[in-house]
């Protein structure tokens, strides 16, 4: 298995994990860009949200459901932070496996760079 993520889901490649269940794992990001980054990935090789199809609207609305869990959990709720997937070139995606950003523990402009 090449996918970097799919190793990391599989704990093939170490992360300091702060969520997993059936269908989800996050980790903290290996270069944090905030006081809290947090990447949470599905299970399931999916390259990015073009693949989150109208089947997969259950495992959507549940990555919804952790980011909110792990941003009370991180102690982020009250002041806010930010949840970012991006996709493809344009947004400057460099790990073809799903994955949403949670960041928090600083402000951040917008609209971003
Ligand atoms: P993207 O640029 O695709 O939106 O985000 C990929 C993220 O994955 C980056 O923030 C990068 O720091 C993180 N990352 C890349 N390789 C690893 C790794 O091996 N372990 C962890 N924990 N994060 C990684
Ligand atoms: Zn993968």
């Amino acid at each position: 298995m090449s996918c970097l993520f799919c190793r990391i889901a599989q704990g093939e490649i170490p992360s300091t994990k702060v969520y997993e269940d059936d269908r989800v794992l996050a980790f903290r990001d290996i270069n944090p860009q905030a006081p809290v980054h947090v990447l949470v990935v599905p299970k399931e090789h999916l390259s990015d949200l073009n693949d989150l199809s109208p089947e997969r609207q259950a495992l959507g609305g549940h990555i919804l459901n952790v980011l909110a869990h792990l941003a009370e959990q991180e102690g982020l709720k009250t002041q806010g932070y930010r949840v970012v997937a991006n996709t493809g070139e344009n947004a400057g995606q460099t790990v073809p496996h799903l994955h949403f950003h949670l960041l928090g523990g600083r402000g951040f402009g917008w609209p971003p760079g």
